[in-house]
């Protein structure tokens, strides 16, 4: 019987409410189910108060509700939060919770490792062993969301899709997910506050835009020349720079949303003045804005970032063309929580969940 059981979060509202009336019960019960699973994240039948104790009983024998458990957590001394999250078949991504004093931002894994192979980023060393389902990818947000709320007395404020994984190599449980985290009987917070970041993948871009997604795009650049490009992000040889760069207009087109490009300068790799000059060539083709990130040190690495004199030569370059330019410093740094450096390596140091 065990392994007959459905995971319940697999079913839509309607099935939910079909289920029901299928045992001689009113339809609605599908929908206060609905409720407790993805308005207030419950993990247990018992505590579906509204529910029968013989409706609750039939729920368990038929179903399971298979959740995320937050396995260890790191805090970090500038107050930026590590969760090792383990999945129902045991696997671990990691999910980041970033304070600051305006905003609090969750950032949000979707993938169990990458398939990619940026040569910068910790993850791309990890296979990719699956993608995560709608609900992990929900249940991180419902977790931080908590997380905030019981360290720092906020709700999260914001959501970005940065942690481990490329969102649209598994596109359908990611806007699943934010479906869920944006609609009112879900977390019901606004899509304008929840940021995609990929690598850059102009069909999925394009879809994204005809799909009339209404959440933030970043697309991690690192060099607007192909052949540096192909050198750090070697996959970029499937997906152009040309490619990219139009599905990016369409995507301007369509959603009229600005694009965030991230952008690591290193030294030796795209420091010279042809890679600034191309890089606001393409910021002056396509509606953007910049946001250079400090780079976070990788094990078995030789890269280094540029001196400051070089970044400083970008943001000249940017302001002088009117394209807008931000500096980005790393947060938890200090326990490996910093962007791309995401690679389940978790020390002891580790203070233990808290249980939400
Ligand atoms: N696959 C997605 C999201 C995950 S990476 C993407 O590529 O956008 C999140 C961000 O961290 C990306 O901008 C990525 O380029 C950047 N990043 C990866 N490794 C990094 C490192 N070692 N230092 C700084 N940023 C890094």
């Amino acid at each position: 019987m065990e392994a007959s059981k459905k995971d319940i979060r697999a079913l839509e509202k309607e099935e939910l409410q079909h289920f029901f009336q299928q045992h001689k019960a009113p339809s609605f019960k599908g929908t206060q189910v609905y409720q407790w699973l993805w308005q207030k994240g419950v993990h247990n039948f018992d505590l579906m108060t509204n529910l029968s104790l013989d409706h609750r009983e039939l729920l368990k024998q038929h179903f399971e509700i298979k959740h995320i458990n937050i396995d260890q957590q790191q805090r970090s001394s500038d107050g930026t939060i590590k969760n090792a999250v383990q999945l129902h078949d045991k696997l671990v991504v990691e999910s980041v919770l970033i304070p600051t004093s305006k905003r609090i931002t969750a950032c949000v894994s979707s993938q169990v490792g990458c398939s990619l192979d940026c040569v910068f980023c910790a993850t791309a060393a990890l296979k990719r062993m699956r993608n995560l389902n709608a609900d992990e990818i929900y249940d991180q947000v419902v977790a931080m969301d908590q997380q905030s709320n019981y360290y720092f007395e906020r709700p999260l404020s914001n959501i970005v899709f940065m942690g481990m994984g490329e969102p649209l190599m598994n596109y359908k449980n990611v806007l699943e997910a934010i479906d869920k985290i944006t609609h009112p009987e879900g977390l019901g917070m606004s899509p304008k506050r929840i940021t995609l970041s990929t690598s850059g993948i102009p069909k999925m871009i394009r879809k994204m835009a005809d799909d009339q997604v209404k959440f933030g795009l970043a697309v991690s650049l690192h060099s607007a020349r192909q052949e540096v490009r192909e050198q750090i992000m070697p996959f970029a040889t499937k997906f152009p720079l040309s490619e990219l760069s139009e599905a990016l207009t369409h995507w301007y087109e369509y959603t009229k949303k600005q694009i965030t490009f991230e952008y690591v300068v290193w030294e030796g790799v795209n420091d010279q003045k042809e890679d600034i000059q191309a890089l606001v060539k393409l910021c002056r083709q396509i509606p953007s804005k910049v946001n250079l990130i400090q780079y976070n040190a990788i094990d078995n690495s030789s890269m280094k970032q540029a001196p400051k004199e070089v970044i400083d030569a970008y943001i000249h370059a940017l302001t002088q063309a009117r394209i807008k330019v931000t500096y980005r410093r790393s947060r938890g740094e200090d326990i490996a929580a910093a962007c791309g450096q995401l690679a389940n390596k978790l020390e002891a140091q580790g203070k233990g969940a808290i249980n939400i």
